[in-house]
């Protein structure tokens, strides 16, 4: 047992491993030799596991001697550093005849830049003098360990930007990388995954962030995705060999990247992306969720909280146009005889009655049985008078009217102002256009019911749940839409088709 300690006095080697203790290090790599091994005996006695390697290529904190050593693990250092893996190498130089404590105090610096920003290889050179130095222990100061590396977030018009980006898609991909497994963003990952109905394709490292056994995983038919897509978010992937350098024919020449790093050097590379997001991304995704949120909804996000709350024991009634059609896709039937929509004659105004007399039979046969009424706003101006029916026969229906202004589609307020400025509407107002914003819930309250009016996905949310604790009262949910939302293409047969 070598001590290098007399009294008062400590070693370089211990001042180095206490300095490294201090940064938070718990595992060493190494292989040691003249002069370092006195740091490796010193890091185990203050209780850093010290893993002894036969070759120089070990992530963490690396010990290697100088000369051959660090040449050997130029390799490592290279790998961690195309990784972005946080790596300090401490070497063992020849002695030199110099003031020594400068060099120390390099230490924590070297660990900040190992970890900040993209995270790398760093390399702190120890003369073997210092390794076997005596200093008097009150003469040694450890600057403590540095602080997590700060969190950095995009700015908000391109976070805007890319909401409305991904929005617009008719087949978007998100590509999840192994920046985003640096990033812990695993939760908001999966949230915006499944609040913008996204399919994912992990890289080879990214596998796992969301599992591959999620429905919206693509990674069977990965080819096929990276050449249809026409939006690709990138969470922290290269567009390198990995991803084909993000060029035809592996992608489509028009696909619109939106690329999330944390390294300004790294946006731009290869391709030139439709949105660049500056920052971490755990930190981007959940400023991305939030923009999300702000939009107006379409259908698929109504359709989405609805299905979310459905007794599944419930009757549907629909009707409508984009309404009645993707109503139809999402919302989820599990008895037969429980869905009454326009039929095969396409009758516009027949929902409400339909409602009426599914809800006289619950009543009667099986009370506590809901109905749900989904309507289009113009649907539900064919039989709006029915409401007085389902009013004054106290029948605790559901009626969602989803309002988009219009039929097949209309215009918000705004713009359907400009339009009557200067012309009548008679003249001027496109014939699909009804007035925007109408209060279709103040029909329901007008004859005692419950009338809701939302325009975020937590009021929606918020009234479904309330309207669905109460069976003792009719109630109007009217939700508004994006009035130009349409059916977006976002069916994946091109990829489902090939994973057969
Ligand atoms: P893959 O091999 O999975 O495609 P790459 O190594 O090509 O991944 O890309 C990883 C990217 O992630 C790098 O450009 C890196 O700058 C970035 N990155 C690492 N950590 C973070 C983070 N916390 N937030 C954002 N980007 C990160
Ligand atoms: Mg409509």
């Amino acid at each position: 047992e070598r001590s290098y300690r007399s009294e008062g006095q400590v070693s370089g080697a211990k001042v180095i491993a206490q300095a490294l203790k201090t940064q938070g290090v718990e595992y060493m790599f190494g292989i040691v030799g003249i002069p370092v091994t006195e740091i490796a005996v010193a890091a185990q006695e203050l209780g850093i596991r010290y893993i002894g390697m036969r070759n120089e290529q070990a992530p963490g904190v690396c010990l290697v001697v100088s000369g051959p050593g660090l040449i050997h693990a130029l390799g490592g250092m290279a790998n961690a550093n195309m990784n972005c893996w946080p790596l300090l190498v401490i070497g063992g130089s020849s002695e030199r005849n110099q003031e020594t404590m400068g060099a120390f105090q390099e230490f924590p610096q070297a660990v900040r830049s190992s970890i900040y920003g993209r995270p790398g290889a760093c390399y702190v050179d120890i003369p073997a003098d210092f390794v076997n130095l005596q200093v008097n222990v009150n003469s040694v100061k450890y600057t403590e360990c540095c602080m997590s590396p700060p969190v950095s977030m995009a700015e908000t018009p391109a976070v805007c930007m890319a909401a409305s980006v991904i929005r617009n898609a008719k087949q978007p991909l998100l590509i999840i990388g192994k920046g985003a497994a640096y990033a812990h963003a695993e939760e908001n990952i999966r949230k915006l995954v499944e609040q913008c109905k996204l399919p994912f394709l992990p890289t080879p490292m990214g596998k796992g962030v969301v599992p591959d056994n999620h429905p919206n995983c693509v990674g069977a038919a990965r080819s096929r995705a990276l050449q249809f897509a026409d939006v690709i978010v990138l969470l922290g992937a290269r567009l390198n060999w990995i991803l084909h350098f993000g060029l035809p024919p592996r992608y489509r020449p028009d696909v619109k990247f939106i690329q999330v790093d944390i390294c300004a050097e790294e946006l731009g590379n290869n391709v030139r992306p439709a949105v660049t997001l500056l920052g971490d991304i755990n930190a981007v995704t959940k400023q991305e969720l939030a923009s999300q949120k702000s939009l107006p909804m379409n259908y698929y996000t109504v359709f989405y909280h609805v299905q979310e709350q459905l007794p599944r024991d419930c009757f549907i009634v629909s009707e409508g146009a984009n309404t009645m059609d993707i109503g139809r896709t999402v919302l989820q039937n599990y008895l037969p005889r429980h869905r009454l929509d326009a039929g095969t004659f396409g009758t516009m105004g027949v929902g409400l009655g339909f409602a009426v007399a599914a809800a006289v039979l619950a009543k009667d046969r099986s009370p506590g049985q809901r109905v749900i009424c989904v309507e289009g706003d113009s649907a539900f101006g064919f039989s709006g008078m029915e409401v007085e029916t389902i009013c004054r026969y106290n029948l605790p229906i559901i009626l969602l009217v989803v309002n988009n202004n219009g039929i097949y589609q209309g215009f918000d307020t705004d713009t359907w102002k400009e339009m009557l400025k200067s012309q009548d509407a008679t003249i001027a107002a496109p014939p699909v256009c009804l007035l925007p914003n109408s209060r279709y819930e103040q029909v329901m309250t007008a004859f005692g019911g419950k009338g809701y009016f939302v325009q975020t996905p937590e009021e929606l949310q918020k009234s479904l749940r309330q309207t669905l604790a109460d069976t003792t009262k009719p109630s109007l949910i009217n939700i508004m839409i994006e009035p130009q939302a349409t059916r977006k293409a976002q069916d994946f047969h091109w990829l489902t088709r090939s994973k057969m």
